[in-house]
């Protein structure tokens, strides 16, 4: 190691302090050298700039492995960390968040070394701590802790173990140890130990160097000439993702109160998001075929709007299937001289629609009787042949209309069977005793205008005025796509009132998912910071054994991974529940696209988990690791 001109000046708002002024000296590459001087003469100072963890000044060289570390480019100063430097320090600097194998372990993991079990093992029989490698951090005693930092250092075979007062927390005793250890390793590697003991130096160390006031005063072998070094591999670190997710996932025990309350208000505003996305997605065609769904509307009524043209029929059954398709000629009704009793029985058929076999056959129809088959007979269904025959031939058994004459406008047909459809008249029971006319009459009057149940079926039929369409999904995309029809049934009516509700649930879960999610955000990016802080002292120390920003980035965003992967999924789960509870209350499945928010939520978590892990390590990426360590 070649060093000339290394100079380190601190700028600080009260003036500049020159810690280090002009050091010029060349180390062997094995030995115990010493580094003597009074507080303050710049002794951790000089030990930082040569294991590259602080900068120097411009113009200082610091010749490793052919390699001038100060001017060269910080990934390389990274590398030469990791594979070239391992490091002692007075208050130990171990990882706290790590056991002691896993603490001794890491300087090989950043190596790319996965498997280091016995390596770990040998470096702990060699400071004599056998059997420790399970141990908490805070279960060893400083003498401890120094030789499982000397194991750490040692593992991973470096070229040079800088020391920083090794002894300078112990008691007499341990710190001979301790010195015998690092003499030890000294025997093939440069061991620099900082120290202000003298008789430590004069007993262990092969040179002395004295500094004062950031000069050398005296070298014991200030002639020594450094052997040419060839260029030097320096190895790119990698923290291992496991390592980085246990680190991450370390303030989550640290400071559970907080966490919970963030993760409650955080899951709550995203909740809200949720829900409001959730209705926000509901397109009125959507509403209208959930609520035809849950209202039971078997068949909507699709008639021409702003058309001067005739419905197309063959066109309608293009779209929706033949035999889901009716074709309906309004007509003046049958002529009834009997006054109906209840709206029930006032209820008797005006429109024309061809029955086939077929269609029949398709919809499960049953028929009594026959289809009619010239231009003077009809079938009736089941349903209007119990009206008819009570209202208009006073007879109670439907079947006897079969083979008598309904006048229907001003022509005769004959009745040549009955076509069971299968309607449940069940819901509109009430209507048989009452002539009220109020919304259950309304409903029964537009149920029946629009389906098929009390149609009467003729042969053959000219132009349309409307089509009769088994409800699908297909029957409201239609509408959508073509706004030249609308659609007439109960439901239609319900979901414009449903369509309000939506919109007011969106817009307020919207306005409260604003307010809850500024909030959220802050408390969310708040606690990612305020973690990243606490942990200052553990990245430094990460960083000084060779860790890179991408490593350190790789705790963060295992800790943002974790607490957002945590608040989507509650949200989600929770989104779900609401919107399946809101469903119940209004009784229909309005909220039934709600499934699509859960990418949005997923986007919009990620992005503030992102934002958390990015914001603190932009700070980090400019400091050196000295600077981190020393942040708290
Ligand atoms: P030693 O390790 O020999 O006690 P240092 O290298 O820590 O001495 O300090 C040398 C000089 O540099 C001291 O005057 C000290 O106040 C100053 N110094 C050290 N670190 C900093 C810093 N981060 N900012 C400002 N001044 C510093
Ligand atoms: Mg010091």
């Amino acid at each position: 190691m070649r060093i000339s001109n290394l100079s380190k000046t601190y700028r600080l708002k009260s003036g500049e302090v020159r810690a280090l002024n002009d050091v010029n000296m060349e180390l062997p590459e094995n030995g115990t050298v010493f580094i003597l001087g009074k507080s303050g003469s710049g002794k951790t100072t000089l030990l930082n700039l040569l294991s590259g963890l602080d900068s120097a000044d411009e113009g200082s060289v610091i010749e490793v492995g052919g390699k001038n570390i100060v001017t060269c480019s910080r990934a390389e100063r990274d590398g030469y960390r990791n594979s070239h430097c391992g490091f002692v320090f007075q208050e130990y600097n171990l990882i706290p968040e790590l056991d002691v194998k896993e603490n001794v372990g890491l300087s090989l993991e950043l190596q790319g070394n996965k498997d280091n079990k016995s390596a770990v093992e040998n470096a702990l029989k060699l400071v004599e701590l056998e059997g420790y490698g399970n141990r908490k951090i805070t279960e060893l005693s400083g003498g401890q802790k120094q030789r499982v930092a000397i194991a750490r250092a040692i593992v991973k075979d470096p070229k040079i173990v800088f020391a920083d007062e090794p002894t300078g927390a112990l008691d007499s005793d341990t710190g001979e140890m301790v010195m015998k250890l690092l003499k030890n390793i000294s025997k093939d590697r440069l061991v620099i130990i900082v120290s202000h003991d003298k008789e430590f130096a004069e007993k262990y160390g092969d040179r002395i160097i004295e500094l004062s006031d950031g000069k050398v005063i005296s070298d014991g072998d200030g002639e020594y000439s450094a052997v040419e070094q060839k260029q030097a591999e320096f190895k790119k670190p990698k923290l291992p993702l496991k390592t980085a997710f246990k680190m991450g996932s370390s303030t989550f025990r640290a400071h559970p109160i907080r966490l919970v309350f963030t993760l409650l208000l955080s899951v709550m505003a995203f909740t809200l998001l949720g829900v409001a996305v959730s209705a926000s997605l509901n397109s009125y065609e959507n509403i209208l075929y959930n609520a035809m769904i849950a209202d039971g509307a078997e068949y909507s009524a699709v008639y021409g709007y702003n058309a001067p043209e005739p419905i197309d029929i063959v066109g309608a059954a293009d779209v929706f299937g033949e035999e889901n398709t009716f074709g309906v000629v309004r007509t003046d009704g049958i002529a009834a001289n009997n006054p109906a009793p209840s709206v029930y029985d006032s209820i008797l058929p005006h429109s024309f629609a061809v029955m086939t076999e077929q269609k029949a056959a398709v919809n499960r129809f049953t028929i009594l009787g026959r289809l009619p088959t010239r231009g003077d007979e009809l079938c009736i269904t089941a349903f209007s042949a119990d009206i008819i025959g009570r209202v208009i031939f006073g007879e109670s058994e439907p079947e006897s209309i079969v083979g008598k004459v309904l006048t229907v406008g001003d022509r005769d047909y004959t009745v040549v069977g009955i076509i069971d459809t299968r309607f449940d008249a069940v819901p509109f029971d009430g209507l048989k005793n009452t002539t009220e006319l109020g919304g259950l009459a309304e409903l029964y009057s537009i149920t029946l205008e629009c389906s098929v149940h009390n149609l009467m079926f003729v042969s053959e039929l000219g132009e349309c005025d409307l089509v009769v369409i088994k409800n699908t999904r297909a029957v409201t995309a239609y509408l959508r796509s073509n706004d030249r029809f609308r659609v007439y049934n109960a439901t239609v009516q319900n979901a414009e009132k449903y369509t309000e509700q939506i919109k007011r649930i969106g817009t307020w879960s919207g306005v409260l998912a604003a307010v809850f999610g500024v909030f959220a955000t802050l408390l969310l990016l708040n606690f990612l910071l305020q973690s990243f802080t606490d942990r200052y002292r553990s990245l430094g120390i990460l960083k000084a054994n060779g860790a890179n920003t991408a490593g350190l980035f790789k705790v963060f965003f295992c800790e943002a991974a974790v607490i957002s992967g945590i608040v989507f999924i509650l949200s989600s789960i929770i989104t779900v529940a609401a919107c399946e509870c809101m469903n119940a209350v209004f009784g229909i499945a309005f909220f039934g696209a709600y499934y699509f928010s859960l990418p949005l939520l997923f986007c919009a978590v990620a992005a503030i988990g992102l934002v958390g892990c990015v914001l603190p390590l932009r700070g980090i990426m400019r400091m050196t690791s000295i600077e981190v360590i020393n942040r708290e």
